[in-house]
Parts: C-alpha cells; structure tokens; sequence
C-alpha cells in the first residue's frame, strides 16, 4: 500500500512562512523554502497580532492573583495532613 502522507508544501496553496515564524517548531523546509505545516498562509496569522500557533512566542499572560482565605488554607492543609 503506498502512503498518501507526503505532503507537498510548494505544490499545494502553502504560502512561505512570514519572517516572524522565523523559530517555530512548526516550520517545514522543502526545496530551501520554509513552509507552516500547520497554516497555509502564515503572514496572514500575523496581521492581526500573533500567531497562536506559534511555538517560540507565547502570549503575555498576565497571571491574577488569587486570593487565599488563609483560615481555609490551614484548615486544608491540616486535613490533607491527617489523611
Ligand atoms: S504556526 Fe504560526 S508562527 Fe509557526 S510557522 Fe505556522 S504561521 Fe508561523
């Protein structure tokens, strides 16, 4: 049975990759040019900020903090103690 997996990046409608891919895990190289395996045109996943399937920029996430009861607290950490 022959396999149909192969994938031709420079063939088929895939754009190269935007210089902001430049790093990400998801870049295929074929015939010295680097291809998103994962997003056909990858300048457009660019122009309205970035792109989430970037493996090399992670989104600032701004972490809130979160309020502890520190009566609960205690108390959860005496039970977990105890059992
Ligand atoms: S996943 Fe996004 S950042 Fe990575 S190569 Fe594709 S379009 Fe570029």
């Amino acid at each position: 049975m022959q396999s149909t997996s192969e994938v031709k990046y420079s063939a088929g409608p895939f754009q190269p990759i935007d210089e902001q891919c430049e790093g990400c895990e998801r870049i295929v190289e074929e015939e010295s040019t680097s291809f998103c395996k994962t997003y056909m045109h990858p300048a457009a996943k660019w122009r309205m900020g970035m792109c989430n399937f970037a493996t090399h920029v992670k989104p600032e996430i701004k972490v809130a903090k979160i309020r502890i009861n520190p009566l609960k607290a205690a108390k959860r950490a005496s039970s977990s103690r105890r059992g």
